[in-house]
């Protein structure tokens, strides 16, 4: 099916090395192929590189910032310097920074948490939304966010809890980030808690190159497969692919102002 209105992923790690052979190759096209993508960073090196991107393409974003799984490599001096990089033209966000609970070597939960309420806090400085990243982590996540993120925007990218928590999520002002996951056949709660969400707080992605949506689950994912995740919510929505496709461009430069 051809389209006019073209897809925004709002969460691809461009600066992963599944794309070293052909990064180049890969920009080019999506060029022609998406409304615009954000690159996420997950430490120094990677925030850094999203910014490269941002500076050499006129489509692509980057948030900054460091990952639950990245933080016992984190310095308090790293505030610092994403708060210097915060101040760029193309930094649209924090982010992701959050809580991973599900694997067993990352960081201690205690410094997870005090690295993500520090980087909240800089957010709110800076005046800069959130990207946040949960996993397995919603009772301490809820509770953390209603207490902590007070005067803040941000998504919720990949989302993966309940109904009930993306009703409470919903309820602070934020933002749900749908990707690869929803299109699963095993994701029958998911697309319920799809069917939910308001066509205003809903926004696209692909967590490339991880998390490829049917029916390319396995390979590599790519930016442009944001259409998949789209078409496919519009199906368990109901609605046409190019209203709510349009729609959720508008709602990524509605969160993230500095997106013209
Ligand atoms: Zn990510």
């Amino acid at each position: 099916m051809m389209l006019k209105a073209r897809v925004f992923d709002s969460h691809a790690h461009m600066d992963c090395p599944h794309y070293d052979a052909d990064r180049e190759e890969v920009f080019a096209r999506l060029r022609g192929e998406i409304d615009g993508l954000i690159n996420p960073g997950c430490d120094n090196e990677s925030s850094l590189k999203a910014i490269g991107y941002a500076e050499t393409y006129d489509f692509v974003y980057a948030a900054v910032g460091w990952h639950p799984q990245e933080v016992l490599r984190m310095q308090d001096e790293d505030l610092a310097r994403l708060e210097e990089w915060s101040g760029h033209p193309k930094v649209v966000a924090i982010g992701e920074i959050g809580l991973d609970y599900y694997y067993d070597d990352c960081a201690p939960r205690p410094l997870q948490r005090k690295r993500f309420i520090e980087q909240l806090d800089l957010a709110r400085k800076v005046g800069l939304p959130v990207i946040i990243h949960d996993r397995d982590a919603h009772g301490d996540m809820l509770e953390i966010v209603a207490r902590e993120g007070k005067g803040l925007s941000g998504v919720f990218h990949c989302y993966s809890g309940s109904l009930e928590t993306a009703r409470e999520l919903l309820k602070l002002g934020f933002y749900l980030g749908f990707g690869g996951s929803s299109t699963f056949k095993n994701a029958q709660k998911l697309r319920e808690v799809l069917k939910h969400v308001p066509e205003d707080r809903l926004l696209f992605e692909t967590d490339s190159p991880y998390l490829t949506p049917m029916p390319y689950r396995g390979r590599r994912n790519d930016p442009a497969h944001t259409l998949l995740v789209a078409q496919n919510a519009a199906l368990v929505r109901g609605v046409e692919p190019e209203e709510l496709i349009r729609k959720s461009s508008e709602n990524v430069r509605k969160l993230f102002d500095k997106i013209r």
